[in-house]
Formats: C-alpha cells, sequence, structure tokens
C-alpha cells in the first residue's frame, strides 16, 4: 500500500531553468531577496551543463552549489534531461511534475516563452505543463526517482510514497532573456552586488580563460552588461537595479493610493 508522502518543508518561490547559471542570470537578485525576507526559495535546473564549451558537468555541480549557497536558496537540483536537448515530452513533464510536488511551491518562476535558445523557451512550457499535471488528482506520482512500485522491493517500497497532488498558486515569467516588456519588476538594489557573485561562481564559464574567448565575453564586459540591463529594468521600475518578470494575468488592486510606480 502506497501512503500520501506528508512535505517536510514546502517551498515559498521556486526557479526553474534549463541551464545552471540561467537563474543567476535572469532572476537571483529576486530569490535572494526572497530569502533575504524570510522566504524558502529553490532552484530545479533541467540539465547538468554537459554540453557547455568550458568547464565539465562536474565543475557546473560544484558551482551551482557555491552559487545556490550565496543566493541563500533552501533547495536546488539537476535533473537529468540531456542539455541541448531539453523536449517537452511526456517523460520530461512527469520529472517536473515530480519535483513540483516534492517540492510544493506556492509561486514557479520559468522562463519566457520566446528565446534564442530553444531549451529555455522549450523549458517554459515543459515548466507550465508540468505545474498543470502536479495537481492533477488522479495522477499517480510516486517519490524516490519515480521507479514503479511493482520493481522495488519492500525497502525501496517503503520510501516510494505516492506524492500528493500540487498545483503552484502562481507561474511568472523572467524575461531578461528576451526583448519584450515586462508587467512588473522586482527591485534588486540592495541584492544586485550579491546576485552578482552568484554569477561569478561559475567560474569555469566567466572567469577570463583563452577557450571560447570569442563566445564569452570577458569579466568586466558582464560586469557592465548585468549592470546595464540591471538599471534599465531599475530605470522602469523607478529604483536603483531591477530584474524584469511576466505575469499573463491581470494585476489586483485594492488601494489607488498604493499603487506603485510614478506615471508623470
Ligand atoms: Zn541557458
Amino acid at each position: 500500500m502506497s501512503t500520501l508522502a506528508t512535505p517536510t518543508a514546502s517551498l515559498d518561490v521556486l526557479a526553474i531553468a534549463a541551464h545552471r547559471d540561467d537563474v543567476e542570470q535572469t532572476c537571483g537578485g529576486t530569490l535572494l531577496k526572497m530569502a533575504q525576507h524570510g522566504r524558502r526559495t529553490g532552484i530545479l535546473d533541467l540539465t547538468q551543463g554537459e554540453m557547455g564549451t568550458r568547464g565539465t558537468t562536474e565543475d557546473r555541480a560544484r558551482e551551482a552549489a557555491d552559487a545556490a549557497k550565496i543566493l541563500r536558496v533552501a533547495w536546488r537540483q539537476a535533473l537529468d534531461i540531456p542539455d541541448g536537448r531539453v523536449e517537452n515530452t511526456w517523460e520530461n513533464r512527469l520529472k517536473v511534475a515530480r519535483v513540483i510536488r516534492e517540492q510544493r511551491p506556492r509561486v514557479v518562476i520559468l522562463p519566457y516563452w520566446k528565446g534564442r535558445h530553444p531549451d529555455h523557451y522549450t523549458a517554459s512550457t515543459l515548466g507550465y505543463e508540468a505545474c498543470f499535471l502536479a495537481g492533477l488528482a488522479k495522477l499517480d506520482l510516486v517519490g524516490d526517482a519515480g521507479d514503479p512500485p511493482a520493481r522495488l522491493d519492500s525497502r525501496q517500497e517503503a520510501r516510494a510514497t505516492r506524492l500528493s497532488p500540487h498545483r503552484p498558486f502562481k507561474i511568472i515569467y523572467a524575461t531578461l532573456y528576451y526583448d519584450v516588456r515586462p508587467t512588473f519588476v522586482v527591485d534588486i538594489t540592495e541584492s544586485f552586488e550579491v546576485r552578482f557573485q552568484a554569477l561569478m561562481a561559475y567560474k569555469s564559464q566567466f572567469s577570463d580563460q583563452e577557450a571560447g574567448k570569442d563566445l564569452f565575453p570577458a569579466q568586466a564586459e558582464i560586469r557592465a552588461r548585468t549592470e546595464a540591463m540591471a538599471r534599465f529594468y531599475g530605470l522602469l521600475g523607478g529604483v536603483t537595479y531591477a530584474e524584469p518578470f511576466l505575469q499573463k494575468e491581470v494585476g489586483l488592486v485594492e488601494d489607488l493610493t498604493l499603487i506603485p510606480v510614478k506615471s508623470i
């Protein structure tokens, strides 16, 4: 008999992205800010970065763990979806849905659904459909890597508890990789510097070196770009630095006098 798993501690915010370092680039400041406000945050990387020009999978795993520490995330995991081949298949949707049920996030941050890199825009649809599946009461998903119960011995079966359905309340899209007008920005003025350090934790990707130097800009250049983007979105929100997001729903307002961002 399988039992319903009781979650130990659910996440307030879970950011899902195709590659290790995507979250650091698109919404790391927001995650850090949430953690500083006492929220429990997490990151799910869909791939392990084995196609990267620089560094091994092990390098990137270590760097991702360092970055997670800097951003104060409570939970981080990388799935085994092939790098450069993120596909919206039933199997991949179930992998992500299992994580949604295990971590039970209130808010999920997905990549924006358009972009240059197919892994990025596919991760968006894959993530959305996985959030939907995770809430289906009649869909059985088993924890512990999800082996079908028939193939488990009794010890494994005891661990393989059925995960109860969960659907996040809110899904928002991080739009920094794409030129689209955000529906809101998050003020990261206070967390910008530390968030930049989290990005620099990916030493195999961002330290100045010979391999792939036509593809990878030097550190000073990355600093300038990161700052320019954060400043641009900051300007839109009337603050110094910000990160852009899009929500499909309309905004709900209780008191007109408290709507932020000056009009004139
Ligand atoms: Zn990426």
